[in-house]
């Protein structure tokens, strides 16, 4: 299977050819852990999911490296503001590290929410304070990082000459304007700071061959990314707002540190905006994941997100939601009833041939629609099709198509991420479950009355394995 993607530095759409036969290297951006998640994390965090899903179903052993930015991001991107978690934490009135720690388990627990896949390795900054610094030492060797009176370190932009090719920006544009304030220890404006002297009450902060400080933002991605992808990987994702300053600088630091090219397919989604305008903690249209799963089931919530190519903003209104929602439920409730039907049963449609002219079509259409760069919309277009398909399947009660069409919606929830089972069904089950629990119970006692322990030890050891919480009573 060919898998096209969009990428960022070549500005163009290219044929995914990966450095190791059958596996992908992808390093995304993770989240800065200082407020609560938010509907921007939803967006980015579901369209690289799908990107993962979509290699994974492809047959590529998929390694997804995410780093938990726990320290050095400053206020408005720049060097001269303030750590965001430390003046969070002063708001909070509470220790930076117990801050962060609490707005990551957040962040997981509203991922998992929205059915995101945990990364294959997920990487605090500050447990990587000695590989931060042997890396910055490197760049400095090289000659293109400076270290200042002050105990600041700054990377020596106008020396790499290929700065800015992500962003297409060249240097001189950069000027001021951008900055409000420029730190007096740069020899120029533009340079970027990869460590920074802790100054002024920052707790978290450490020793370095340059005094106690604490790393810049853009020195994380490129050495855990190093680490854990080696010194050339397949592909980076982000967000738009990554592009300038911090991937242009991840790309500047590891190609001076490395002598190789960084990645070779750069990937960013689009942006947030709130009935159109641009989402913002200023703009007082900020929606965060826990107001907004109050009113709305998460997996909506990824199926809207999945209404928009990844490259394009999502715009979100409540409105909108609302109409979308509809549709969901219907779709929801035909696929529930299509597995009832089927019993579930599949078959593989990479092996097997399907007998059915329109249900290839659709799946062809949708594999197709996946492997030109991820084209969500075009694939959830082909969903709604077969949810129709699957209407008249059940309908006329054809066993055989309701069991391709289960096979088809088992590619697209694992694609895609999605789960189709509607409440009535999944209560049914439940209740099945703990009727089923209950008599398990009713016959270990008996077993136990019995003096038949080594039956009723075995049960209560595999409920164990399974999860189970099994509490003896005295008999
Ligand atoms: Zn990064």
């Amino acid at each position: 299977m060919q898998i096209f993607i969009y990428n960022s530095l070549s500005r163009k759409k290219e044929i995914f050819k990966p450095i190791q036969e059958g596996r992908v290297g992808m390093y995304v951006c993770g989240p800065t852990v200082y407020g609560p998640p938010h509907l921007g994390h939803a967006k980015s965090y579901v369209n690289f999911d799908v990107v993962r899903r979509f290699f994974e179903y492809a047959g590529y052993n998929v390694k997804y490296v995410q780093n938990i930015t726990d320290v050095g991001h400053l206020v408005g991107d720049s060097d001269d503001g303030q750590d965001k978690i430390l003046v969070q934490a002063q708001k909070e009135n509470v220790d930076p590290y117990a801050l962060a720690y609490k707005y990551e388990t957040e962040y997981f627990y509203f991922m998992d929410k929205l059915n995101i896949k945990r990364p294959t390795i997920s990487a605090r900054a500050t447990g990587f304070i000695p590989d931060i610094i042997e890396f910055i030492q490197k760049i400095i060797e090289k000659g293109y990082a400076y270290v200042t009176k002050q105990g600041n370190v700054y990377f020596s932009v106008h020396k790499f000459s290929d700065y800015g090719k992500l962003s297409n920006r060249k240097i001189e544009n950069n000027l001021s304007g951008e900055r409000i304030s420029v730190a007096d220890d740069k020899e120029y404006p533009e340079d970027f700071a990869l460590w920074k002297s802790a100054v002024g009450g920052h707790i978290m902060k450490w020793n370095s061959p340059w005094g106690v400080g604490y790393p810049g933002w853009h020195i994380e991605c490129s050495t855990l990314s190093r680490k854990f992808l080696g010194e050339t990987f397949d592909i980076h994702g982000g967000g738009i707002d990554n592009i300038f300053p911090h991937h242009d600088s991840e790309i500047a630091q590891s190609e001076v540190a490395n002598g190789k090219p960084f990645v070779n397919y750069f990937m960013h989604n689009n942006l947030v905006t709130v009935n159109g305008t641009k989402m913002g903690k200023s703009l007082g249209n900020f929606i965060t994941l826990n107001d907004l799963f109050e009113k709305f089931d998460p997996l909506l919530i990824r199926y809207y997100i999945l209404q928009f190519h990844y490259r394009k903003p999502v715009d979100f209104s409540f409105n909108a939601i609302s109409k979308v929602k509809e549709q969901y439920d219907k779709l929801v409730e035909n696929f529930s009833q299509v597995k009832e039907k089927s019993l579930n049963k599949i078959i593989n449609l990479k092996s097997n041939k399907i007998n059915n002219d329109e249900l290839s079509e659709i799946y062809n259409n949708f594999i197709s629609a996946m492997s030109d760069d991820f084209n969500t919309p075009l694939a959830m277009a082909e969903v709604l099709k077969l949810s129709k398909l699957a209407s008249n399947a059940l309908k006329n009660n054809e066993s055989e198509t309701l069991i391709i069409i289960n096979s088809i919606i088992k590619v697209v929830e694992d694609v895609l991420g999605l789960e189709f089972v509607c409440d009535k069904i999944k209560s049914e089950n439940k209740t099945k479950d703990s009727e089923l629990l209950n008599l398990i119970s009713d016959i270990r006692t008996k077993l136990r009355s019995e003096k038949n322990y080594q039956l009723s030890d075995y049960i209560r050891d595999k409920l164990i394995e399974l999860g189970v919480d099994v509490l003896d009573k005295k008999i």
